[in-house]
């Protein structure tokens, strides 16, 4: 078998930039639309038919296979060749249509990269649940998302942002396992009497309130039930720390926004039951 041996005119230093026109540009976007195939069919047929022994689809310059490309034609012998983006630079090309696709190129080959470093940085770091980590961007600390943004950005983490997302992530879980029991217990609460009723429960917190009348000191009770009770902090509770069980008889109105919350009045026969210290 003899391989014939071909020069490349189109290739080495020597290349005369000014025997190349320039002829149009092949990128991969054109593949999504049917002009662009159909351009691209043109190009490539241009190709084969004056100079056969170039492909359409690798640099006629050095060879490499290419995805954008510059298709130009050597007005010395007529054939049509293409140039990869980066080699282009040897055929002195500066319009304006090639400069913004070697931008999109060099950004796409970027991304590539980044995408990639970033796969692979998470395989790395198996300890975390990325798929977990992308989802309590939307019930855990908003910097979670800002993490996964430089993640992607960069293709890594540092060692310490990769801490501290791992921190947040379990926070962000906690938080929200919280809240699903929360629903869940008030889903079971009992809702709340009205009239005068006797309350067993526990403190849940207290505040000053300032009102008319100046500040008041006002507590929040869960009763046994699960409805809550907002109602002026009796005196003999003053002191009570919050987690306290406690007995009280007051008025209830129940709330019309919430079936399971009533505001007390006038609470008596007040009773420490299990005291927090
Ligand atoms: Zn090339």
């Amino acid at each position: 078998m003899t391989t014939a041996t071909v020069t490349n005119i189109h290739a080495g230093a020597d290349v005369r930039p000014e025997d190349y026109e320039f002829v149009g540009l092949i990128s991969p976007i054109m593949t999504k639309t049917d002009e662009g195939v159909a351009e691209i069919k043109k190009f490539s047929a241009l190709v084969r038919l004056t100079a056969p022994y170039y492909s359409a689809s690798k640099c006629g310059h050095c060879g490499a296979n290419v995805k954008y490309r510059v298709v130009l034609r050597h007005a010395p012998t007529g054939q049509h060749i293409v140039v990869g983006d980066t080699c282009a630079d040897n055929f002195g090309l500066s319009n304006d249509e090639f400069r913004s696709m070697k931008l999109e190129a060099a950004q796409t080959r970027k991304e590539g990269k980044t995408a990639k470093a970033w796969r692979e940085y998470k395989e790395q770091n198996a300890d975390l649940d990325w798929d977990y980590a992308e989802e309590a961007q939307e019930f855990g600390s908003h910097i979670i998302r800002d993490l996964l943004v430089k993640g992607r950005h960069y293709g890594s983490l540092t060692e310490k942002q990769f801490e501290f997302l791992k921190k947040l992530v379990l926070e962000a879980a906690d938080v929200k396992v919280r809240a699903e029991e929360n629903e869940a217990k008030r889903a079971l609460a009992a809702d709340a009497p009205s009239g005068v009723t006797t309350v067993v429960g526990t403190i849940l917190s207290k505040k000053y309130v300032d009102g008319f009348y100046g500040s008041t000191h006002k507590m929040l009770v869960e009763a046994t039930e699960g409805y809550k009770v907002w109602i002026t902090c009796p005196t003999k509770l003053e002191e009570t720390e919050v987690g306290s069980k406690i007995q009280f008889t007051c008025e209830l109105e129940v709330s019309k926004d919430d079936a399971k919350f009533a505001f007390g009045k006038r609470p008596s026969k007040v009773a420490i039951l299990e005291e927090v210290k």
